[in-house]
């Protein structure tokens, strides 16, 4: 029986991470569970797994739950409660399925008390990704990803050299507005825009799906899960979503996984590796689907991912600010206070305003992450 803690328990990868466990209930028990603001939602989900501690952000929010929730679970709130929800049960496994950098603290004191940590929250490895990956390594900790793309690479990988790797390829379905031109981006809406063909998640990552922030993201968290130069990396077109990505081999020999566009298989693999088990999605059938289509990027077509190349490259504080920059730019997008276009010509302004710079503590990170959301707030 593995015990999870759930940061994030009430949004897209949360619940579909609950769907899992209610189909193993002999292999999964949830101990900890966190969310945002939604209440109702998490004290019917406390009411049913009987966690020992839930957090909400704020105290306003715990004391809201607080009367309704089962005898023997604790509640906590901010900040802090996320870190006890990842830190101070006996949970074996996190997850991270909360949105943005907020996440790394949480993170950080998982990895410090010895969790497995099957990663959702990218913006975690963006903004930190050489501090988070050097504490698993010195506390001896797996970091197992969640995100589709990376869970295909991390099988493509299973039992492979890697020495053997010459690229990785992360696929990219387009996103909301595929087939428009940057043109016709000019007037797009909050509502188009998060109306995504293949995948039904978050606000943020679906905005950033149709920014290709989304994939740049990836191609950052991919250079920190598998040691990777940026050389190495490269992004295809898919609209599918079937082919999830894949790895080539010195020997030219490709090997993909494949699968329905179903985030469910890549939350159990986490949660299951090194072993498989049944889930509860629909089997892949080629010969109904017939064909699948690949598109060169066009990275003058989607300028955000160049960024995120050239702060990945830059390294040190770059990849933080360009994080920071796009959650503060997508927020205001979100609430109509920008048009969709300024999402790329903020992240732009902020990374060029900024001066690249060691990062070498978290306390640096969260500097220079303030720092960028002041910025990205007003220009
Ligand atoms: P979401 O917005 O659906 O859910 C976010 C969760 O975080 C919710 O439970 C919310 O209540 C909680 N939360 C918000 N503010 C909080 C706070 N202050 N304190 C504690 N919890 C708070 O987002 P999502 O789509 O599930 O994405 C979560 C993460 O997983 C993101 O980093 C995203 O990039 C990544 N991811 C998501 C998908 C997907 O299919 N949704 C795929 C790959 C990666
Ligand atoms: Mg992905």
């Amino acid at each position: 029986m593995k015990k999870i803690a759930l940061l994030g328990s009430t949004g897209s990868i949360g619940t579909q991470t609950l769907d899992i466990v209610d189909h193993h209930p002999d292999l999964y028990r949830v101990v900890a569970l966190s969310a945002g603001s939604r209440v109702d939602e998490l004290v019917e989900q406390a009411n049913k797994y009987r966690p020992a501690l839930v957090s909400l952000a704020t105290k306003e929010l715990a004391d809201r739950a607080a009367p309704h929730l089962p005898p023997g679970t604790r509640v906590a709130y901010g900040e802090q409660g996320l870190i006890e929800v990842a830190a101070s049960t006996d949970a074996d496994i996190v997850v991270t399925a909360i949105m943005g950098s907020r996440g790394l603290p949480a993170t950080m004191a998982a990895i410090d008390a010895g969790k497995t940590i099957a990663l959702a929250n990218k913006e975690t490895l963006v903004t930190a990704g050489h501090l988070v990956m050097k504490r698993a390594k010195e506390r001896g900790v797996s970091i197992l990803p969640v995100d589709s793309e990376h869970s295909a690479i991390f099988q493509c990988l299973n039992g492979e050299r890697a020495q053997t790797v010459k690229t990785i390829t992360l696929t990219a379905s387009g996103g909301s507005f595929r087939d428009r031109t940057r043109d016709e981006l000019a007037s797009v809406t909050v509502e188009q825009a998060l109306n995504h063909p293949n995948w039904s998640m978050g606000a943020k990552i679906t905005i950033d799906s149709a920014t290709m922030v989304n994939k740049g993201l990836e191609v950052i968290e991919a250079k920190w899960l598998y040691d990777v130069d940026y050389d190495q990396i490269k992004v295809l077109i898919h609209p599918e979503s079937i082919i999830h990505s894949y790895v080539e081999f010195v020997d030219n020999s490709v090997v993909a996984q494949l699968g329905l566009p179903d985030m469910r298989v890549p939350i159990q693999y986490a949660l299951t590796y090194p072993d498989r088990q049944p889930t509860p999605t629909e089997p892949l059938d080629l010969a109904a689907i017939g064909k699948l289509h690949f598109r060169e990027m066009d990275y003058d077509r989607y300028p955000a991912l160049r960024l995120a190349f050239q702060c990945g490259r830059l390294g040190q504080s770059a990849p933080t600010v360009y994080n920071a920059a796009n959650e503060i730019a997508v927020s205001r997008f979100l609430n109509g206070e920008i048009a969709f276009l300024d999402i790329e010509r903020i992240l732009q302004e902020v990374v060029d305003r900024h001066q690249v710079c060691a990062v070498d503590y978290i306390d640096a990170i969260d500097e220079i992450d303030r720092w960028a959301r002041s910025v990205a707030a007003k220009v």
